[in-house]
């Protein structure tokens, strides 16, 4: 018998979560699932304690006293630590080879970054932290011996298509910025499915309400990155993702229009060819990859039956009634903290959206408005990265309560 890997699930009541429990379900013999994170839902939480009996848990709450003694008593031994610092323990325990970060936003980077420190193999969904400061994710790789996983299915797609070298420069840490060109990579193109509104008139863009904005047509999905979806500025920050997470430019970075969303992405080299990965529209493709990798197992996924799909298609994104898809690219541009503050502005905005304070259309006003005040500077450290973050959010909270008019 092979030997166990132990798995951290952090987000583990979330759409990531879910997904990542279900292929663990299929592979017990592989994986035994060492910590288990949820926030405020509880109620999914506890299902999942009592089935997996996770060593270590945690939770928004400091007090264990929320979660129901019956099922506490299911898992004798387990540790419950209440926020961040429970997140960081159920990150880094000792018994955890492989982490994966599925936490929703910004709230996910300290344990990530915990994690990598920690030389663990972390399979990031959670894209935001990479947004924020890549380069200092990458530089804890590269200290610690971490391996490093994109599973956000277009950065596991071009992963895919990446020759080894190159794979092996992503999951250092080192990124293959320096190394690209002379394995004959020319340039990256991620795809995007358009969202709910990609025919959508700007009048109609403009009103959106919260349900048509988490309706999305193929992926089904926590509802943060169902609004940025929306606004397509999923893509943007993907967008930074790529680079910070590649160590690429901007410049070498495509962004095309692909409804079908069965090509994940795709690299391109330098004798004019195109390898891209494709599969259904199901995160259990990358987060099977990503526990299993170099070898491949059943992630429960059917192949994709391509006739039955029948026609794909391709478009470039429309800049006009898409404009979070611009702030981004300039935020990727300019570098430095303005990812950090594009980040917290949006964060800040959608959900001031979800819970109807401001309109659909303001959600890029506000970034927008961030952006043209913030001043950018150097980014050091962890708490720096968070000082900045913090600020932003205050002030991107001050103007949705101010009223954009204003
Ligand atoms: P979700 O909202 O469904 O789940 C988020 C999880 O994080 C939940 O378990 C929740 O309890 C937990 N959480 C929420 N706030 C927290 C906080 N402050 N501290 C600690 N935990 C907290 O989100 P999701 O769709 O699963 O997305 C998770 C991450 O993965 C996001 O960064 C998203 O961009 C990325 N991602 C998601 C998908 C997808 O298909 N859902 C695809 C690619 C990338
Ligand atoms: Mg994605």
């Amino acid at each position: 018998m092979t030997e166990q890997s132990g798995v951290a699930v952090l987000g583990a009541t979330g759409s990531i979560g879910t997904s990542a429990l279900d292929v663990v379900r299929l592979h017990r013999d592989r994986y035994k699932v060492v910590s288990l994170t949820g926030w405020r839902r509880i109620a999914a939480l506890e299902p999942l304690l009592k089935e997996f009996a996770p060593a270590q848990i945690a939770a928004e709450s400091e007090s264990v006293s929320v979660i129901d003694v019956t099922v506490l008593d299911s898992c004798k031994g387990s540790r419950y630590l209440g926020g961040e610092e429970g997140l960081i323990a159920a990150a880094t325990h000792p018994d955890v080879d492989t982490v994966i970060a599925g936490v929703s936003g910004a709230a996910g980077l300290g344990s990530t970054l915990a994690a990598v420190e920690a030389g663990k193999r972390v399979l990031i969904a959670n894209k935001e932290p990479l947004v924020m400061c890549g380069q200092l994710v990458r530089n804890a790789a590269l200290g610690s011996g971490a391996c490093l996983m994109p599973i956000d299915s277009e950065h596991n797609a071009i992963f895919q298509c990446l020759p080894l070298e190159l794979q092996q420069d992503v999951t250092s840490g080192r990124g293959i910025g320096s190394r690209s060109a002379g394995a004959g990579v020319s340039r990256i193109t991620l795809t995007a499915s358009g969202g709910p509104f990609l025919r959508a008139s700007a009048a109609a863009i403009a009103n959106a309400t919260p349900a048509q904005a988490l309706a999305h047509p193929t992926w089904n999905m926590g509802p943060k990155i169902s609004v940025d979806s929306a606004t397509l500025m999923n893509k943007g920050l993907e967008l930074i993702e790529a680079c910070n997470l590649f160590g690429l430019d901007e410049s070498q970075i495509d962004i095309i229009i692909h409804p079908q969303s069965v090509l994940h992405s795709m690299v391109a080299f330098n004798d004019g060819s195109l390898i891209g990965q494709m599969g259904n529209p199901d995160m259990r493709i990358p987060i099977s990859y990503g526990l299993a990798y170099p070898e491949r197992a059943s992630s429960g996924i059917e192949a994709l039956d391509l006739v039955e799909i029948g026609q794909l298609g391709f478009e470039r994104p429309d800049l006009e009634r898409f404009p979070s898809l611009v702030l981004a690219r300039e935020a990727a541009k300019s570098g430095r903290s303005v990812p950090i503050a594009l980040n917290a502005a949006n964060e800040i905005a959608v959900e001031a959206f979800l819970e109807t304070r401001i309109r659909f259309y303001e959600i890029p006003q506000v970034v927008d408005r961030i952006l043209q005040i913030h001043e950018p500077s150097e980014v050091s450290d962890l708490a720096h990265v968070v000082e900045i973050d913090l600020a932003v959010r205050a002030l991107a909270r001050e103007m949705v309560q101010r009223g954009l008019s204003s």
